[in-house]
């Protein structure tokens, strides 16, 4: 039994060397860094203290194990990670342009993790769990998508609540059909954190207390938008709230989201405040872009509870 489930990509990530770094020219990459967005923020809401699980699937290799062997060592039950010896782990290449937008290159469709169907998603999974976190970034294929329906059927079915992170990446959402099956899961969630652009892109409404508003009118509860090293919002019926960010130098912004949201999932879940949880959040996001690495500057509970002492003490 796990309080928090997520499904998705688990990959190895190698990172450019250096800004400005093309994809098209030969150049250093580093890594191979334990990866893909579902595995950040379930490593970070296991640090964090809950019970989690991941649905996914690697290869028998050594990418699959710096994988398995992280988060197995965090926390994570990883008993519903498939081995599968005929696949290779998914890996995903990132190249960083000067205005700190980034690039990918997924090997994702046709490698492990494009294996994952409804067929790894069973009702035990949602017995006891009380938020199934969805990652935009998992609709890769027909499969996943599939997977992640189950899920929220089974989810809903069990008094689960579904907390959705829509990162869009462009490399994955292709085309409208893809939008509109974000746009889908989106008016289902309860807990929303997007990117500041993202929820402009799903729903077309450019103003974004407008969007929100409808958001809060359906089935959400909590919308948080992150606002990189500009901080976050977040918005319930009741209140707006806007917070800083923690000041870091940004080593590598790979990572922050899926940090803040494994962290602000997991305090919910143990019944921290949203205010505490979204400083909290912020503080780990913070965390994240010091380190190279997707999953290197995950955090413990405690050691955000530290910094945030620290800082209010400043
Ligand atoms: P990604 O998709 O790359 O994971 P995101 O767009 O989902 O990123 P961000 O807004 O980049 O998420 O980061 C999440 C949160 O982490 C921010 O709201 C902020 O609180 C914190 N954060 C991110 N970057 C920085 C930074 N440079 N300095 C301080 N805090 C940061």
């Amino acid at each position: 039994m796990a309080h928090i489930v997520t499904i998705g990509e688990i990959l190895v990530e190698f990172m450019a060397k250096e800004i400005g770094q093309k994809f098209y020219e030969s150049g250093d990459f580093v890594g191979p860094f334990p990866s893909g967005a579902p595995a950040i923020f379930i490593d970070q809401a296991a640090q964090c203290g809950s019970t989690t699980r991941i649905l996914s699937a690697v290869g028998d290799d050594g990418f699959g194990r710096i994988n398995l062997e992280r988060l197995q060592r965090n926390g994570v039950d990883i008993s519903k990670i498939k081995v599968l010896k005929d696949a290779t782990t998914g890996v995903a290449f990132v190249t960083y342009k000067d205005d700190g937008d980034r690039d990918f290159i997924f090997h994702i469709t046709n490698a492990a993790c494009g294996r994952i169907d409804e067929e790894l998603v069973g009702e035990e999974d949602f017995k006891g769990c009380k938020y199934f976190h969805i990652m935009g970034s998992a609709i890769y294929n027909d499969g996943v998508y599939r997977a992640i329906l189950k899920g929220i059927k089974l989810a809903q079915r069990n008094n689960c609540k579904i907390t959705f992170d829509p990162n869009v990446r462009k490399e994955i959402v292709t085309n409208e059909e893809k939008r509109s099956i974000l746009m889908d899961i989106l008016n289902q969630a309860q807990i929303i954190l997007a990117g500041e652009n993202e929820i402009f892109y799903l729903t077309g409404v450019e103003d974004e207390l407008t969007s929100v508003k409808a958001l809060l009118e359906k089935n959400a509860e909590m919308v948080v938008i992150k606002r990189g090293s500009r901080g976050a919002t977040l918005y319930t019926k009741d209140e707006v709230i806007n917070i800083d960010a923690y000041k870091v130098k940004e080593i590598d912004p790979t990572g922050a989201g899926d940090c803040f949201a494994g962290t602000f999932v997991s305090c919910i879940n143990q019944g921290i405040k949203p205010l505490e949880a979204l400083g909290l959040a912020a503080i780990a996001g913070a965390k994240a872009v010091t380190r190279k690495g997707p999953m290197e500057g995950n955090t413990t509970l405690e050691e955000l509870r530290l910094l945030d002492n620290e800082n209010q003490n400043k």
